[in-house]
């Protein structure tokens, strides 16, 4: 219940469920999520690190779109952004 997923395709969650929910606490999926930046010298490969959930506590991650969302704007409906609609890759560990 407390999936992304279910977040993104209900949107007729009541209040109570929503703080069910919340109680739940947030997904966290490993992602497989990576990225190469192209450098002067060389390129840089940077990976999701599962250390970014304890750095971020209200980051959370859907396995299915291979994303990351903000979990209390999802749940409480936060304003429409790409972290409670599409979902983020671009946050990622330092290299
Ligand atoms: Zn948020």
């Amino acid at each position: 219940m407390n999936s992304v997923d279910f977040l993104l395709t209900n949107k007729d969650i009541t209040y109570e469920i929503r703080t069910k929910i919340k109680r739940l606490g947030r997904p966290i999926a490993d992602l497989i999520i990576s990225k190469t930046d192209v450098g002067k010298s060389r390129n840089y490969s940077r990976n999701l690190n599962s250390s970014v959930y304890d750095i971020f506590k209200w980051l959370c991650g859907c396995p299915k779109r291979n994303k990351l969302f903000c979990f209390i704007c999802l749940v409480m409906r936060g304003n429409p952004s790409a972290w409670t609609q599409e979902g983020n890759e671009e946050l990622i560990s330092r290299r």
